[in-house]
């Protein structure tokens, strides 16, 4: 596979219209559908065995920073890989589905992820799909909501999902700029890049380990009132199937090795296919640049 793919479908710009499968064209599923991301409701079954399912986890509450996108870029590749992929919409109002191969979850505003923490408790199928081992990316708000537990900007404090043996309290100031982090994790040899807006500073346990070291941007930050640690800052964090970052952009389309490294956990295979897209290069050097600025 080759830069001829960048002529293959755009992402986002399916639409129904150049997706004319029979399984959107009534009911829920024509709904989801109507979305730019071309998705298929929460309730609908896999439509054959080796279609790849990415679950795309609360869109209606934590897709206000683009993080949709991770899930069009993974559903992207595979496609360019000759597998069969769909996207999943799980919303607010859907039980949350246990079946899926991979997920991910966006940033949101603070009292949205309130909202998606309590649905995520009371429907509990991510939980269980992570203790089968099942891929999962979370971006910022949703690495909050993985955690112990949260405190939001008006100071008050919110349980979390406890899958991330993290908390996270308030900084001293907002953090909003360009994040690039030196990836610690094996099978990842690239620098990351992403946009970082985010007020809460997330704390490790013993349990947590970073996704990498920040070299520009604050990461997971420090707690208003704490010092940087001599070490430095971190950035993210990965315990068992579950990546977390504060990196938008949406971080997958920055970052295709962290995106194929997803992929090749959720299909249990070492490698895929390599995918050049002159764009995303591109994207990289002028991002990375950026931060240097
Ligand atoms: N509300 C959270 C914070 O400000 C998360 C923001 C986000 O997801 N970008 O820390």
């Amino acid at each position: 596979m080759s830069e001829q793919n960048t002529g293959a479908e755009i992402p986002g710009a399916g639409g129904s219209g150049t997706n004319p499968d029979p399984r959107n064209a009534g009911g829920r599923d024509a709904g989801a559908s109507a979305s730019p991301l071309d998705t298929v409701a929460a309730d609908s079954a896999r439509p054959s065995e080796s279609t790849v399912r990415i679950g795309l986890v609360l869109p209606d509450v934590m897709g206000t920073y683009g993080d949709d996108g991770n899930s069009l870029v993974l559903r992207q590749r595979l496609r360019w890989r000759g597998y069969d992929a769909e996207i999943v919409r799980i919303t607010l109002e859907d039980e949350v589905p246990d079946s899926c191969d991979l997920y991910t979850v966006g940033g949101g505003e603070d009292a949205a992820q309130k909202l998606a923490s309590r649905h995520l408790t009371a429907s509990p199928g991510l939980q269980r799909a992570v203790e089968r081992g099942a891929p999962v990316l979370a971006i910022c708000a949703g690495m909050q909501v993985f955690g112990e537990w949260f405190v939001v900007s008006d100071g008050s404090r919110a349980p979390g999902l406890g899958l991330l043996d993290v908390t996270t309290t308030p900084q001293a100031s907002r953090s909003i700029g360009e994040l690039v982090v030196a990836p610690q994790v094996a099978g990842l040899t690239q620098p990351l890049t992403g946009f970082e807006n985010h007020m809460g500073a997330t704390v490790l346990g013993p349990d947590a380990a970073p996704l990498g070291r920040v070299t520009s941007g604050v990461g997971n930050g420090v707690p208003a009132g704490q010092q940087v640690p001599a070490g430095g800052l971190v950035e993210g964090v990965v315990q068992g199937s579950i990546i977390a970052t504060y990196m938008h952009g949406p971080a997958l389309a920055r970052n295709p090795e962290l995106a194929d490294l997803l992929l090749c956990r959720a299909l249990g295979v070492d490698s895929l296919p390599p995918v050049e897209v002159p764009a995303v290069a591109q994207l990289r050097r002028e991002r990375i640049a950026a931060a240097r600025r």
